[in-house]
């Protein structure tokens, strides 16, 4: 299938800059906490299941580590749809594959206005957020699963007559 990509209208490297720069300042309105920062947001994602691998997602300082060795011996490490094998990291730290990101449903670099729009954000794992990136189609696929296996529990539990 193919991949397609929309050209970015905004300079990317400028949003991501805002985005980064807005970690702890209270800007998203959060319908039950009020305004609360990106980093909170997070953190109230600790130990909620990602939506689309379903696994639980963690948050904090003990899911990341400085040492390589020390991520692959926590088995941070994982096999990538191209099947290369990867570790999530940023800056100097490795982080645990299921650690809570912030995606943006609409895409931050076309829509800026919406960056930090609490209906625009969900969270989900940095595992499968490396896997959505640049691929359209990945949310679309893992609806698709689902409604495949909702049709399939749905068939087991009320069988054809005929
Ligand atoms: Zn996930």
């Amino acid at each position: 299938m193919s991949k397609p990509r929309l050209d970015t209208l905004y300079d990317t490297s400028e949003i991501r800059d805002i985005w980064e720069k807005n970690q702890t300042v209270p800007c998203i309105k959060d319908p039950k906490e009020g305004l609360i920062t990106p980093n909170t947001y997070r953190a109230n994602k600790n130990s909620k299941p990602c939506p689309y691998c379903g696994k639980k997602m963690v948050h904090g300082r003990k899911y990341s580590t400085k040492s390589k060795t020390e991520a692959r011996r926590r088995g941070y490490e994982y096999k990538r749809v191209d099947g290369k094998l990867d570790i999530n990291q940023a800056g100097l730290l490795y982080f645990h594959q299921n650690y809570v990101t912030i995606d943006h449903k609409l895409n931050k670099a076309r829509f800026p206005e919406k960056m930090f729009d609490y209906d625009n954000l969900e969270a989900i794992c940095w595992r499968c957020n490396n896997q959505k990136s640049d691929n359209l189609m990945f949310e679309l696929e893992h609806k698709l699963e689902h409604l495949k296996s909702l049709k399939e529990s749905v068939f087991k539990r009320y069988p054809n007559p005929h």
